[in-house]
């Protein structure tokens, strides 16, 4: 009886040719003061002569790419994927791993990012929309008005930062970073 599950075309078939695929290196674009952006980690695999392009734009979906997965196919061409492309390769789980710990590292810098933005949203809000600020009440002292609690609290913390964003996201008085 024939085997269904060996008919089944791998997705990267089509895009980046057969497999198996196996994962031969990792690359990183980062923003760069004098060249707008530059490519870190096994930047010499492009130089490989089986090098088919992906530093940038994903090899199988064509997504912009900043964390870029090398792949080998079964051919032994290199291409560079995407890291949730490349969760789609069939790989054995120690590659699966290493991939998934990059995501996690990129969520994590996306996050400190995004409140770094919020941060700076609210200490210019505070030097310029005082009057705005202090209309709303403060969230434990009615004897106060929002504008000290901003400037007493302390915005080192993301948890802190997330909740006097979303309050002034509210009130309309920071537009969304
Ligand atoms: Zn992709």
């Amino acid at each position: 009886m024939e085997n269904n599950s060996t008919n089944l075309e791998h997705p990267f078939s089509k895009t980046l040719g057969e497999g198996p695929y196996k994962v031969v290196g990792f690359m990183e674009i980062k923003p760069c003061q004098s060249r707008g952006t530059t490519v870190v980690g096994d930047v010499q695999l492009t130089k490989h002569d089986k090098w088919k392009g992906g530093c940038g734009t994903c090899s199988h979906c064509g997504t912009a790419i900043m964390n870029i997965v090398v792949i080998r196919t079964g051919s032994g061409e290199l291409h560079g994927v995407g890291t949730s492309c490349a969760l789609k390769a069939d790989l054995p789980p120690k590659e699966v791993s290493a991939i998934q710990l990059r995501i996690r590292k990129q969520n994590r810098t996306k996050r400190v990012e995004l409140n770094i933005k919020k941060r700076n949203a609210i200490q210019e809000a505070r030097q310029n929309k005082q009057v705005e600020i202090s209309a709303i009440p403060h969230p434990y002292d009615q004897n106060k008005t929002y504008l000290d609690y901003v400037n007493k609290c302390c915005l080192n913390y993301q948890s802190v930062v997330s909740s006097v964003y979303k309050t002034l996201v509210e009130k309309n008085i920071i537009d969304k970073v």
